[in-house]
């Protein structure tokens, strides 16, 4: 490139018409990245010289326009960068005669851009210039000339980001391409990574991890961390704190890529992270990146860097962390919620992991398999009474647990212990450290001539906050001593132990709390296998314990309606027969309680009242004799709605149900104290047959309208 040239007007310039001095002369000022604004000061000066250029061309300099809001704009698009738009928005107004720019080419930097201005420039007869010529893009010579120059540009863009990313990729397979070390790492002064010589910032991390283990969960470790009030040693990359230990409040994000950060036990990884065009936003640069796990990173040197933890345990972490994420096919976290068991169970009929619903007023449990309609749209797999697996499967535990209870009792005491020496050498050093900063505060102070007033006024307030904050630090020692004495006193270890010798009252306790409950299980089971036989009460439950050892259980969940049940058939036979000897309802509730028949809610044993209801239902015990069934109050085909409900053999609320909904003809009968009258001949009593015995399958929103649509009473026989 050669500097732009103070050529003289030339008249006979043959691509340079009047029409083109009548419009603006527009110069493009780029440079794509700050760095570079700061660094080529001189191209950039070189950019404003052409201004000079398009007055020496026979343009006024009011006429010459600088367009310069691109500047530090790194820009592959044009989506982000006002200055291009705006150019493209004057060319489009006929404003422009002339575009100046440093290199044609590198006005746009992708070739999409390139050639829409091109296109422009065409249509507006507006002509480009640089420093190696003026180009006319109505003219097909200069026309391909400039769209190779683009494409040229292109190639070159890549070829300079390929060797560049070539460079890093060779110093990254060496383990040699170093950031910004991570929390717990400083830079040495060869430039590697060690570790942070604070000892109070490596107790910290190793407690991250320690705690993490303990917790099960981000959360919790989180939640631990708050509640002890322990801040993470953050050393700044920048700022005027910049490598110096600031105590900051822990974050989720931070804990989290703590976690997964393979550094930590020693390895060193590059290309973690990728890019996901989709998932990228316009404008912001660091949208659109995911994160590869550090088994698939492009390099992963173990053993490069002194490490914090073993990479079994960073993988047990890793497994821990994956199995959290409330994936279907992935062992659940304790979740808060009344439910014991969920995340462990599974679907007996299609191996998908259950969910826990709650419905109804009562907010009564249920688990589903639902995963495959959640996925995929598919019906519903299998769905159970919640509260029921939850009492047998901890009472099966409770029976495992009490030989082991001593032993747990002296595991809990002891780790206990361990925790609040962990937490009391944390303390120490806190204190150890304020009560440093508070002398280096006092030798500071005395350390200045007295002269310096100005500085040992300073220096007076920075010891006295330093004081103060020593004290702070002492006092909540104080609170934190007083809450949990470093030694257990033997109230509270009697306390542990009495607990644990009593395992069924330390489960129901009310300080134990769902999530302990859920804890536990998850300590002895690894998973709970659940089918059900058909659409009845037997549940085949398959207790995986941890350990690999298995057991098969039989268990009788509540169903919702008799004919569920699978001993149906017997019961029927064992009612009808004890009613033909003549045995009354409560005896005969007796007799079935003693023989082991179970209702269907499985709430309690038969009373006299459910064995009328079954009889009632199949129509054996008589129909009530008709109160009102005079031509005066009820016309023909019509029914008093409690009478109509035994004739189709169904509860009365569900009939009323469908009266509100306007799915019968009714009226309400005043002289009958309001009763409702539902009209219903042989053709729509064959209809509610049907409504009523029709099942819906999700995801059906409604039940068809031909079933609930009532028939037109005809005009002769409305009142
Ligand atoms: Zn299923």
């Amino acid at each position: 490139m050669t500097e732009p040239a103070r050529r003289p007007i030339v008249d006979g310039e043959p691509k340079l018409h009047e029409h083109h001095l009548w419009r603006q002369a527009i110069v493009y000022v780029r440079q794509s990245h700050p760095q570079q604004v700061l660094d080529h000061v001189e191209s950039t000066a070189r950019q404003y010289a052409l201004v000079e250029r398009a007055v020496a061309l026979g343009w006024t300099p009011e006429r010459v326009v600088v367009i310069d809001e691109d500047q530090g704009q790194s820009g592959q698009s044009a989506a982000t960068r006002l200055g291009f738009q705006r150019l493209l928005a004057e060319v489009s107004l006929d404003h422009v005669g002339l575009i100046l720019g440093l290199e044609m080419s590198r006005l746009a930097r992708s070739n999409k851009d390139w050639h829409q201005l091109l296109e422009l420039c065409a249509i507006f007869r507006t002509l480009l210039a640089d420093a190696d010529g003026l180009y006319d893009p109505t003219d097909y010579n200069d026309r391909l000339l400039l769209g190779l120059r683009g494409m040229m540009n292109e190639a070159e863009l890549y070829l300079m980001k390929s060797r560049l990313l070539e460079g890093m990729r060779h110093k990254a397979r060496r383990g040699d391409l170093l950031n910004r070390p991570p929390m717990g790492y400083v830079r040495g002064p060869d430039g590697d990574y060690q570790l942070d010589p604070d000892e109070q910032v490596q107790r910290v991390v190793r407690l991250i991890f320690d705690v993490f283990e303990q917790q099960g969960s981000l959360h919790g470790l989180l939640r631990y961390l708050v509640a002890h009030d322990i801040r993470l040693p953050i050393r700044p990359h920048f700022g005027p704190n910049r490598g110096h230990l600031e105590w900051r409040r822990p974050s989720r994000m931070t804990l989290q890529s703590l976690l997964h950060h393979p550094i930590y036990a020693g390895a060193y990884r590059w290309g973690y992270r990728k890019m996901d065009p989709r998932k990228q936003q316009p404008g912001r640069r660091s949208t659109g990146r995911t994160l590869n796990p550090a088994d698939s990173c492009e390099v992963l040197i173990p053993d490069r860097f002194p490490a914090y933890i073993t990479w079994e345990r960073f993988e047990s972490i890793q497994q821990r962390l994956a199995d959290n994420r409330a994936i279907a096919t992935s062992l659940g976290a304790p979740r808060e919620g009344p439910s014991l068991l969920v995340g462990l169970l599974v679907c007996g009929r299609c191996g998908r992991r259950l969910l826990a619903a709650y419905s109804g007023q009562a907010n009564r449990l249920r688990y589903t398999c639902m995963r495959a309609t959640i996925d995929y749209g598919a019906p519903g797999c299998l769905s159970l009474a919640g509260a029921f697996l939850d009492d047998f499967v901890a009472e099966h535990l409770l029976r495992v647990l009490q030989p082991a209870s001593l032993e747990l009792s002296l595991a809990a005491e002891q780790a206990l212990q361990a925790e609040r020496t962990q937490l009391e050498a944390h303390w120490q050093q806190r204190l150890e450290r304020a009560q440093y900063q508070a002398e280096r505060a006092a030798r500071q102070y005395r350390a200045v001539e007295p002269e310096y007033r100005l500085v040992t006024r300073e220096l007076e307030r920075q010891w006295e906050e330093a004081l103060r904050h020593e004290q702070l630090e002492q006092e909540a020692y104080a609170r934190f001593r007083r809450e949990q004495p470093a030694e257990l006193t033997a109230s509270e270890r009697d306390a542990i132990r009495r607990l644990a010798q009593d395992m069924p009252g330390l489960w129901a306790a009310s300080e134990t709390t769902a999530q302990d409950r859920q804890e536990i299980v998850r300590l002895l089971l690894e998973q709970v296998t659940v089918g059900v036989q058909g659409d009845s009460e037997q549940v085949d439950v398959r207790l995986h314990w941890a350990g690999g050892v298995e057991s098969q259980h039989r268990v009788i969940r509540p169903v919702a309606r008799y004919e569920q049940l699978s001993t149906y058939p017997q019961l029927l036979a064992r009612i009808d027969a004890l009613h033909g000897e003549g045995v009354n309802f409560e005896q005969i509730a007796a007799h079935l309680n003693r023989e082991g028949f179970y209702p269907p809610k499985r709430t309690d044993q038969f009373s006299a009242a459910m064995v009328a209801g079954v009889l009632s239902r199949r129509g054996l015990h008589g129909p009530r004799p008709r109160a009102m069934v005079d031509g005066s109050v009820l016309t023909p085909h019509e029914y008093w709605l409690t009478d109509l409900a035994r004739e189709l053999a169904m509860p009365i609320a569900t009939l009323h149900k469908w009266q509100r909904s306007g799915w019968v003809q009714s009226r309400k009968v005043a002289v009958a104290a309001g009763r409702w009258a539902i009209w219903a001949d042989e053709e729509e009593r064959k209809r509610l047959r049907r409504l009523r015995a029709y099942q819906r399958k999700w995801p059906e929103p409604r039940y068809p309208e031909v079933l609930t649509t009532p028939k037109a009473r005809e005009p002769g026989e409305s009142r």
